[in-house]
């Protein structure tokens, strides 16, 4: 691959395989395969990104209406919150802020492909602990593998792909046991899909602990993914390093003006999740009873293992109008989408297990 390239460029980045967004789904077919919300956006969202429109203007470079919006919302002050262009932007700060050369990251694997990039952007070592055969999080072996070298630890809960949540209990447990100079960071992309009331609510423990960071965005539940807005909430001697790391006025005034409507909307925000969750009990159930060993998950979406047979499946949901995202040689990600995605996901998942049982 390096040999393409014209010029000297880094080694281990010309090693990465860039991250994929897949092909552009035909017009026929659903896309369900990054998470989105498939609802038209709300008006008020409309409204409020169209009076925003002075492009010869910088926008706010510290989001600070959005930053005062969460703040109360959550009952932080406003220095508790940090706010980035998407909560992957704001990942990239940390994981820039907190490991270089010869510093480890810790994380579970499979889990958001994007973390091995930002761990090879930053020079460090990415540590990977192989999820349990569930889909769950081996928390007992991410304590096991923290050295005197590891710099960051990332939960994702629920995780991407495979759909479990962490409990709240067992993460205790173990952010106690997790040296208190370490960076935590609870990646909650897919919090607001979480019925189960034992799952992780991470915010509930940024009192007692400064080693810890929660990671939220507008992407998923708030259905503002195109406008790219995310936060992170922890101790502000923590965030301010996040804020030297940002590339500067990273988020549009457009986004910051989306941001501020969505939170007005909670009621609507709440009953569009509410039918994405229903909807995804149901698919679940309904895959369990077509005999696919789909993890349990308190997200967006359903993960289905396949193994060897990724690609061959990816490719026949692809025929029967469903756009997924495949990891190969593991298994498929689906998102739960609109309502007139169900049959078509389901009939294609039936040919799937009748051919491959
Ligand atoms: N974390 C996880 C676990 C995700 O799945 C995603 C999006 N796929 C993100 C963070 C980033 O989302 P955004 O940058 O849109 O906030």
């Amino acid at each position: 691959m390096s040999d393409d390239v014209p010029v000297k460029l880094r080694a281990e980045i010309l090693a990465q395989r860039p991250y994929k967004q897949g092909k552009p789904a035909p017009a026929d077919s659903f896309k369900l395969s990054s998470n989105e919300l498939p609802f038209e956006p709300l008006e008020r969202v409309v409204n409020a990104v169209r009076e925003s429109a002075q492009f010869n203007r910088y926008p706010d470079a510290g989001a600070t209406s959005v930053r005062e919006a969460l703040a109360e919302h959550y009952g932080l002050t406003v220095d508790q919150v940090i706010v980035g262009a998407g909560s992957v932007s704001l990942l990239y700060q940390a994981v820039q802020a907190a490991a270089g050369p010869g510093d480890e990251v810790l994380y579970a694997w499979r889990s958001f492909e994007a973390y091995p990039g930002m761990v090879t952007v930053a020079g460090a070592k990415s540590v990977r602990v192989p999820l349990l055969a569930d889909g769950r999080h081996d928390l007992d072996g991410m304590l096991e593998a923290i050295t005197d070298r590891t710099r960051l630890v990332i939960v994702c809960s629920p995780n991407n792909p495979t759909g479990p949540a962490v409990r709240q209990d067992e993460f205790e447990r173990f952010l106690a046991k997790v040296p208190n100079d370490v960076l935590v960071i609870a990646d909650e992309a897919y919090i607001e899909f979480v019925t189960d009331q034992a799952a992780l609510n991470a915010t509930r423990l940024l009192a007692d602990h400064a080693n810890l960071v929660v990671a939220r965005t507008f992407s998923k539940a708030y259905g503002l993914a195109g406008l790219r807005v995310g936060y992170m909430m922890g101790d502000p001697r923590v965030l301010s390093a996040f804020h030297t790391t940002a590339i500067p006025f990273l988020i549009s005034a457009q986004g910051q003006a989306a941001a501020l409507a969505v939170m007005q909307e909670a009621d609507a925000v709440r009953r569009r999740v509410n039918e994405i969750t229903v909807r995804r009990d149901e698919v679940r159930r309904a895959l369990l009873d077509q005999g696919w060993p789909v993890p349990e998950t308190q997200a967006n979406f359903v993960y289905l293992p396949c193994g060897e047979l990724t690609e061959r499946v990816a490719e026949m949901l692809r025929e029967g109008g469903i756009i997924a995202r495949a990891y190969p040689g593991d298994g498929i990600r689906i998102t739960i989408g609109e309502e007139a995605s169900v049959t078509p996901l389901l009939a294609a998942c039936w040919r799937i297990i009748e051919r491959y049982p």
